[in-house]
């Protein structure tokens, strides 16, 4: 019998009338012939409301008993949701994290899934019963209650969806689907009806918001396709699957992480394990560090610039402080008023000129540029935080965003994975090895390019449009530029780096050369062979470790760092091509316990 699991948001359980009318949902899908497992949150703002209760008595409040508070708010949903049910005349039993046996560690507040057994479950499945699951919720190996982070019911319901091999996992809220961006603030946000995993994850991540990170990183590890629907509304939703929603569509969404803050370590010198000693004293902080570059000047001393949400600021700025005092660094600068703005899209990776059209498009509304970092499906830009919304609007007008791309098929394609390929076996023992290790690290890929070459020019004067011209002459000259680097400027001058193929170098030296003369920068520097090292997979930016073990692993060997960039599904690091062949080996040798 088919499986599907409905996932109810606290808007969609805001009163009774909400809850009969989700329970009427799940009892329609039973009668359609499917077995149900619904998962739900607290209801309505009931989460919210727990945590200012806490707040009221004590700014600390240990973490297990704020766990045992908040797990309050599902039980509350379960057990009314099953008498909902049972009052509409059918079967209905509800359970507790505990009860299904959902183990976690014991991080309490951001507990990570360890184990899920289904024998209850099913059990209950197969006795014809609606199984109503408590979301958000674990229990510990000393059965403590634990809770999975805010809006972690999302990751219950997909992996209960992997762990029962559900033909589906659909998450009811209470917007339509995946917009290419945030509707709030952009009202021509264009509804997409499929959006691929790697898209989402850096969507999410980037403030789609739409749903919890981790639960797209398991949806993706297990195939498994989920379909976002609107509680109030009978519309067709977003599929989240491997392939996106128009094959040769460069851009498919765009975001505004609004409260960001820069900071600048100043004059570190351009040594192995430098980078490292900085990040691995924010990371000891349990602090994601985003958008990292690096501007090496002549006197073998760099600046580092990288960015965290706001609310990090002062916690990272003492992590800094210790860092440039033990790396004799000259000091750091911040700046707390910036947003990032950012461009996703599978398809830009075997496209040309869309960094260009971005820069460009920033350009022509006067917008300047602070920073850029670009990984193969994201380009990024730091600007200051008044222009965060005017330069979200132009690049989504430029991408054209607002229509619907052409070659979208006219219906969401389901995963290619057949259901007895997506369905774990039926052997109790190997689905919980294959859980084991669900939310541990898992690098998919460790890989090397040592088909490309750096070009710098130093000193470009940090105004709107340098960008977009540096990269309309490079394109002009029919060179493909992988990843581009700006740093954060020093007196009102900027370091632009990017790489492009070893047999377009010459070209390119060129062509940056006559641009340098006629804006008056430079000096254009170049390195004819570097190696682009690559580790990517899955939570690439929850586990906070992996850049660290990157970076440990290149300065135990005594490499050094040229360029690097962080994203969800990647972390990029560029260094001298000698050094290539023995980077790959450092870093197979570092990753091959979370190798999958
Ligand atoms: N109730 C929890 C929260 O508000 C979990 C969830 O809604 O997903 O964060
Ligand atoms: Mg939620």
């Amino acid at each position: 019998m088919p499986l599907i699991v409905q996932k109810f948001g606290g808007t969609s359980l805001a009163d009774s009338t909400k809850i009969l009318a989700a329970a009427r949902k799940a009892i329609r899908a039973q009668q359609n012939g499917n077995q149900v497992v619904m998962v739900v949150s607290a209801m309505g703002h009931n989460t919210d409301m727990l945590v200012e209760l806490a707040r009221e008595l004590t700014d600390h409040p240990p973490a297990r008993e704020m766990d045992m508070l908040l797990s309050t708010g599902e039980q509350v949903s379960v057990a009314l949701m099953a008498m909902a049910i049972d009052s509409l005349g059918y079967q209905a039993i509800s359970m507790t994290g505990a009860q299904i046996g959902i183990k976690t560690d014991s991080t309490h507040t951001k507990a990570r899934i360890h184990s899920i057994s289904t024998e209850r479950m099913r059990k209950a499945l197969d006795e014809g019963k609606i199984v109503i699951a408590a979301g958000f919720q674990g229990i510990d190996e000393h059965h403590n209650i634990t809770t999975l982070g805010r809006g972690g019911s999302d990751t219950t319901a997909v992996a209960l969806a992997a762990v029962l091999g559900a033909d589906s996992c659909e998450i009811y809220t209470d917007v339509d689907g995946v917009y290419t961006t945030d509707p709030r603030v952009l009202p021509e946000a264009r509804m997409v009806k499929q959006v691929s995993y790697d898209e989402m994850l850096e969507l999410a991540s980037l403030g789609a918001g739409v749903m919890h990170s981790r639960s797209i990183e398991f949806a993706k590890k297990f195939s498994a396709p989920i379909h976002v629907r609107n509680s109030f509304a009978d519309i067709p939703g977003t599929m989240i699957v491997t392939d996106p929603e128009a094959p040769g569509q460069a851009v498919s969404g765009a975001t505004l992480v609004k409260n960001e803050a820069r900071v600048t370590v100043l004059g570190v010198p351009d040594r192995p394990g430098a980078s490292l000693t900085i990040f691995s004293k924010i990371a000891a902080k349990n602090i994601s560090v985003d958008m990292i570059v690096q501007n090496i000047g002549a006197d073998a001393k760099a600046d580092v610039s990288f960015t965290v949400f706001r609310d990090d600021l002062p916690a990272t700025l003492q992590a800094v402080a210790e860092a440039a005092e033990e790396l004799g660094a000259e000091g750091f600068t911040q700046d707390e008023n910036v947003s990032k703005v950012s461009v996703v899209g599978l398809g830009m990776a075997t496209q040309t000129g869309v960094a260009q059209k971005m820069f460009r498009a920033l350009a022509e509304n006067n917008v300047n540029i602070l920073m850029i970092t670009t990984s193969e499906i994201k380009i990024s830009v730091l600007v200051s935080r008044d222009q965060g919304a005017p330069a979200l609007r132009t690049v989504h007008r430029v991408f054209e965003l607002d229509k619907e791309p052409p070659g979208a098929s006219p219906s969401p394609r389901k995963n290619a994975l057949s259901r007895s390929e997506r369905r774990p076996s039926g052997d109790a023992t190997a689905v919980v090895a294959r859980l084991q290790g669900m939310e541990d690290l898992a690098v998919s890929d460790i890989s090397l390019d040592d088909s490309q070459a750096r070009v710098t020019i130093a000193n470009v004067p940090d105004a709107p449009g340098l960008a977009a011209q540096v990269f309309e002459q490079i394109a002009e000259g029919g060179i493909l530029v992988d990843m581009i680097v700006q740093s954060f400027g020093r007196d009102g001058r900027a370091n632009l780096s990017f790489t492009v193929p070893q047999t377009a170098l010459d070209k390119a030296v060129k062509l940056s050369q006559e641009l340098a003369a006629n804006l008056g920068c430079g000096p254009v520097t170049s390195c004819p062979r570097v190696a682009k090292l690559s580790v990517s997979g899955i939570g690439m930016r929850s586990h906070t470790g992996v850049a660290i073990r990157m970076f440990q692993a290149l300065a135990d060997a005594g490499i050094n760092l040229d360029m690097i960039n962080t994203s969800e599904v990647r972390v990029n690091v560029v260094v001298d091509g000698a050094a290539g062949p023995e980077a790959l080996d450092r870093l197979q040798a570092a990753f091959a316990d979370a190798q999958g």
